[in-house]
């Protein structure tokens, strides 16, 4: 790999973590060398992008040649989105243009039912001609009748920001440290960290010695080692993260529908069909979609996948009888991908003698089958009902046993499943007990509608459970309370069996860990390429104004590509208005305008300036920030969307519109290409708190009017009521007897957790492991 290309990537991934990488050895690093003029102009232009050097990267820059430093240049300016189209639609667009529907109707008169002739007016590049009266076209930038964008220009704002974020360094050996951490984290990983992984396995290497703790990354590593695979052997080597042919399956799938969990086919075929629905009838294209992805599907493989999968299912260690019935539930599944994979063919051949015996089994179709077993007991299908075998074989696994508690305990009564649970308890991960103690209390409070986030990404509302109504609110109550005390006494026995001697017994707690839960479920599917904040992460506003951004359409040719940026603002009488394309502007909220076509590759922009002062004195208390895809399919792969803020006024160019300058930018996300989401909610603003709190909320909608409120309130609350990291140290402290300090400095090297902790993922989940 070229040393560019190679810098590139690792600077690209150190960024994601407040970093730059350097290839220095830290300790060697001297503090007296005087800082050079490409140093200082470097520093310079740090600042006006809004990031100040920590001393020790600092020392490192001193080291580097100038044409280093103009490669991180380049990274932060990617991350940044520095050298993009930034103009919106409208010229100056915190004065409203005053656009109304009847400009709209008089020009579509004109266009298309012949008004033209009679009229005066002006023909635009794109063929569209606009009478005088209506639109003030010396305002836009492009045609206001269908959003093409004529003017595109690379000039930003910069150096408004009044908090400078800073930068430190990131060594070659932080990074290996950071790969293995990746790899070692027990709680799946997001997709920053996912695109993190892949980049440092792909620079790094991967030699096989280090510990994979989850089965969704050893799907990125066995894809990683795969794609440089030359022989046989690679192949194996490859395939020895996997332990089951359920790992195999999930590769399989994953190969073919870019998602690490296993989805079944009807459920992308449906999801398809919904993505490319339109509001207007005419225009729906859903079964289209559908069809289309039902040809995605099919099961086709090359002769090289054929011999992939069969090097790896013979060389599975498990016996056959045990694999089969790993197999049984995707049944189905599989007499497709062995057809399809000619596993038969393989099965013949001297060397694959273990295969054929699978094969063999799997066919005859003779081995027992646990949940069988299980139904059989529950009562399920058929009368012969015994709880205490039932709960006898869950005890076999206590992960199966986890998942269905709440049930058992619905159809049993609490008493027995929590005995039986409690015997087996130590057995049970610990971020399965923490997920179960999260899900309590929305599974067992009847009044609150339970949100699933299927696979798939868009939110889903479920009922609850009927069972429960067989139980009064108090028992209820009593449910989840007992599901609390049994979390607090697996983490409490845990944390007693650590050992903690040399140590000085003094623990560090950051104030912001109190709001970061504790990561299990819902991982964010964008990627944050200049810091990887943890969802939940509350920034506090510092001006009047918050300024949300969009930009989208980079590197793809002129076309139809409509991407929207809205708000919802919830008034405290319980009403609610939106500012979109559809309404651009509200008192406190306003728009630049409405972009429909993108120009050729340099992408394009929208914005909604928002504005404390006037929300509070109009009585709104929540603003959610969303962004949709309005064209057919899902939201474009390079979309960037965040929000600025800054103590100082920020700019916006009269004469272009653009608003951007990336020292004010908070937080910035870019929508990555497995999302299949349609919109997103990426940010809630608590008005009188003057606070935001970043969150990912996926719904399948195209516009934000049919955003469900109830579903907003519900996932805050849900965010809200979590277990948080800094409550899960203080449960730690409490078991180990440590003592709290305020002083990071006085508490052990060990017991210091600071936010910069909690964002390293192994870290947090190794507190669970
Ligand atoms: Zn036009």
């Amino acid at each position: 790999m070229e040393t560019i290309d190679r810098n590139k990537k690792l600077l690209s991934v150190a960024l994601r973590y407040n970093a730059v990488f350097v290839d220095a050895d830290r300790k060697a690093l001297a503090h007296t060398a005087h800082i050079s003029k490409e140093v200082a102009a470097f520093l310079l232009s740090l600042s006006e992008k809004g990031y100040v050097a920590e001393e020790e990267l600092l020392n490192a820059l001193k080291t580097v040649p100038e044409s280093y430093l103009g490669e991180i240049s380049g990274a932060i300016d990617t991350a940044l989105g520095i050298k993009l189209n930034w103009t919106p639609l409208v010229k100056g667009w915190d004065t409203p243009t005053g656009e109304s529907f009847i400009d709209h109707c008089i020009t579509f008169y004109a266009n298309y039912l012949g008004g033209r002739e009679r009229m005066r007016g002006n023909v635009l590049p794109c063929g569209h001609f606009i009478p005088d009266g209506t639109f003030p076209l010396e305002r836009y930038n492009g045609c206001p009748f269908c959003g093409t964008p004529f003017i595109t220009s690379n000039f930003i704002f910069k150096g408004q920001g009044s908090k400078k974020k800073s930068l430190r360094l990131m060594t070659l050996e932080d990074l290996c440290k950071l790969k293995s951490s990746l790899l070692e984290s027990t709680v799946p990983l997001d997709a920053t960290q996912v695109t993190s992984l892949k980049t440092l396995i792909d620079v790094l290497g991967f030699d096989g010695r280090e510990a994979i703790s989850m089965k969704e990354t050893s799907m990125i590593v066995a894809e990683a080692l795969l794609s440089k695979a030359e022989n046989d052997d690679d192949i194996k080597r490859a395939g020895s993260v996997f332990s089951s042919p359920a790992d195999i399956l999930r590769f399989l799938w994953h190969k073919k529908t870019g998602r690490l969990q296993i989805i079944e086919p009807k459920t992308l075929i449906s999801h398809a069909r919904k993505l490319d629905s339109h509001i207007v009838s005419a225009l729906d294209k859903g079964s289209e979609a559908a069809d289309r992805k039902k040809q995605e599907l099919k099961l086709k493989y090359d002769r090289l996948m054929c011999r992939t999968v069969a090097i790896w299912l013979n060389a599975l260690e498990m016996d056959a009888g045990q694999a089969c019935e790993i197999m049984h539930p995707k049944r189905g599944m599989w007499v497709r991908m062995i057809r399809a994979l000619r596993l038969g063919e393989y099965s013949r051949k001297p060397g694959y003698e273990r295969l054929a015996k699978l094969l063999d089994y799997f066919y005859k179709d003779d081995y027992p089958v646990w949940k069988g077993k299980l139904d059989r007991y529950l009562g399920i299908n058929c009368g012969c009902v015994d709880y205490p075998k039932a709960l006898e074989l869950l005890k076999q696994r206590p992960g199966t046993f986890a998942r269905s508690l709440f049930a058992t305990m619905l159809t049993m009564g609490p008493k027995m499943p929590m005995e039986a649970f409690r015997q087996i308890l130590d057995k049970v991960p610990s971020r399965l007990i923490l997920s179960l103690a999260n899900a309590a209390d929305l599974y067992f409070d009847t009044e609150s509608a339970r949100i699933a986030r299927p696979l798939t990404g868009s939110t889903k509302r479920i009922d609850h459970n009927k069972k429960l109504e067989n139980f009064t609110p108090e028992q209820r109550d009593e449910l989840r309370r007992e599901i609390w005390g049994l979390y607090k006494e697996a983490m409490t026995r845990r944390f007693k069996a650590e050992d903690i001697s040399g140590t000085n017994g003094k623990i560090f707690i950051d104030k912001a860990l109190f709001d970061i839960p504790v990561s299990i479920g819902d991982r964010s599917s964008s990627i944050q390429d200049t810091s990887a904040a943890l969802q939940g992460t509350c920034f506090q506003v510092e001006g009047d104004a918050v300024r949300l951004f969009m930009q989208w359409g980079v590197g793809l040719k002129a076309q139809h590509l409509d991407m929207d940026l809205s708000v919802a603002i919830c008034y405290k009488d319980g009403h609610r208005e939106d500012c979109g394309y559809f309404n651009l502007s509200l008192p406190g909220a306003k728009h630049s305008g409405d972009i429909r076509n993108i120009p050729n590759q340099v992408g394009t922009a929208e914005y909604i300036e928002l504005s404390l002062p006037e929300l509070q004195e109009t009585g709104a208390k929540y603003v959610a920030f969303s962004c949709n895809a309005y064209s057919y399919g899902a939201i474009s792969p390079n979309l960037m969307v965040g929000w600025m803020n800054s103590a100082y006024p920020m700019a916006l160019s009269d004469k272009t519109g653009v608003a951007y300058d990336p020292s004010t930018v908070q937080h910035i996300v870019r929508i990555s290409e497995s999302n299949l989401d349609k919109g997103l909610i990426f940010g809630v603003l608590d008005v009188d708190e003057r606070q935001i709190t970043w969150l990912e909320m996926p719904f399948t909608s195209q516009v934000v009017t049919k955003m469900d409120t109830s579903a907003l309130g519900s996932l805050l609350r849900r965010l809200k009521n979590k277990l948080k990291v800094g409550e899960l140290l203080q449960l730690k402290a409490q078991a180990q007897g440590l003592t709290l300090t305020d002083n990071p400095e006085e508490a052990d090297e060990k017991l210091r957790y600071t936010y910069t902790w909690a964002l390293d993922a192994s870290a947090v989940s190794k507190l669970l492991a």
